[in-house]
């Protein structure tokens, strides 16, 4: 008799090594697991501000209407998103946050028998979508620790791992979890370079924030360059994490290859109506830069006071070297009710990120952090 097969022999060999997402520590865990009142969560790159006024009104509207299913093509979020990129309609594809986006782009154009390049310490949902599509990986070492940009993507090596197999290339800029960002001379000579039968994904999450540091808006290149996708989010800047709501611009072409994976209603009536209205809240946007560049300075100098040094960050967080294994770290902070973001699922077993808070929420951190270093800030 044959043995009766167990569920891990049944799941997809492409599923069967995946390792789930570790998102941060929920609030809500927190207190569940230690009891812990009053918590600072600087772990999920969230904005301190939370949405706009413009948003929340729309919000409300919205939620009289949760009976009825959403508009599935997303049209006026659409329109909104076209006027506000100079780009057709027909360019744009909704997803549940650019998470979402970033799968259905692995879906599309990944099978077993090609190849994705990416490069190490590149966010982690990459190399996710990419293993479960069965694809391979290839994947590109960093720059080194005393690079201009430490850690960050090293695009002559990520071009050395591109063939006639390679049909997705993923680029964070800046980079998710080290902050790193590629200038835009260098990254549109990479992108410019793919052969024809590559498709190169440009994550500009952070987008908002990165302007500061000169990092180059992609989505300008798009007519030049054809297999060129680029995706964005409302999850940061915009405030709107919890909704689920990002987006891609590229070719109608590569759009429609997208809505053809896409679920039907994938983004949410409260979470379309919600991001109409926050393209309309350029002051919203502002006001969340400013208090994210005077967050970095503050975490970069009270940081710089406990001894400890900072990657270079063109986002909304930053990347400390603790010089020492963050987990215990990681954890006296949580008993002072503080989550910051362990990144040892990234190989950097050293290293805590940090997203800017408020000016309190800083000072919290920083204390806690010279409380449970021993180091009184
Ligand atoms: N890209 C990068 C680089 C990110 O850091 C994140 C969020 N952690 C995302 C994409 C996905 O964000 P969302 O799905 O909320 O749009």
């Amino acid at each position: 008799m044959t043995p009766k097969p167990s569920i891990p022999d049944l799941v997809a060999p492409a599923v069967r090594g995946l390792q789930p997402y570790v998102p941060g520590k929920p609030i809500s865990e927190l207190e569940r697991e230690y009891g812990v009142r009053d918590i600072v969560k600087l772990a999920s790159n969230e904005n301190p501000l939370g949405p706009g006024a413009l948003a929340l009104a729309a919000m409300a509207r919205a939620m009289t209407e949760v009976g009825l299913y959403p508009d599935g093509s997303g049209y006026e979020l659409k329109v909104r998103l076209a006027r506000h990129h100079s780009l057709p309609i027909e360019s744009i594809t909704l997803g549940n946050g650019s998470n979402d986006v970033l799968v259905l782009l692995a879906e599309a154009f990944l099978t077993p028998d090609v190849e994705a390049v990416y490069a190490q310490y590149c966010f982690a949902v990459y190399p996710i979508a990419v293993q479960a599509a069965g694809a391979t990986a290839r994947i590109a070492p960093a720059l080194p620790p005393d690079a201009r940009m430490p850690l960050g993507h090293d695009l002559e090596a990520m071009a050395r791992l591109v063939n006639a197999r390679t049909r997705l290339v993923f680029v964070a800029n800046p980079n998710n979890p080290t902050g790193t960002w590629l200038d835009g001379g260098a990254l549109r000579a990479f992108l410019e370079a793919l052969p024809a039968t590559t498709v190169a994904v440009v994550d500009e999450a952070y987008f908002e924030y990165s302007r500061d540091a000169g990092v180059p808006d992609c989505s300008q290149w798009l007519a030049a360059i054809p297999n060129l996708v680029v995706t964005r989010t409302f999850s940061k800047a915009h405030g709107l994490a919890g909704l689920r709501v990002g987006y891609a611009l590229s070719s109608p072409e590569i759009a429609d290859t997208l809505n053809r994976v896409r679920q039907p209603f994938n983004v949410n009536s409260v979470a379309l109506a919600a991001a109409t209205a926050a393209l309309d809240d350029a002051a919203h946007v502002g006001r969340t830069v400013a208090l994210n560049r005077a967050g970095i300075q503050q975490l970069r100098a009270g940081l710089a006071g406990l001894g400890l040094g900072v990657l270079p960050s063109a986002a909304n967080f930053v990347l400390v070297d603790l010089g020492r294994p963050a987990g215990p770290v990681h954890e006296g902070l949580l008993r002072l009710g503080v989550i910051a973001r362990p990144v040892g699922n990234y190989g950097l077993a050293n290293y805590l990120r940090i997203t800017t808070g408020t000016r309190e929420q800083n000072e919290r951190f920083l204390r806690a952090l010279g409380e449970v270093l021993g180091r009184p800030a």
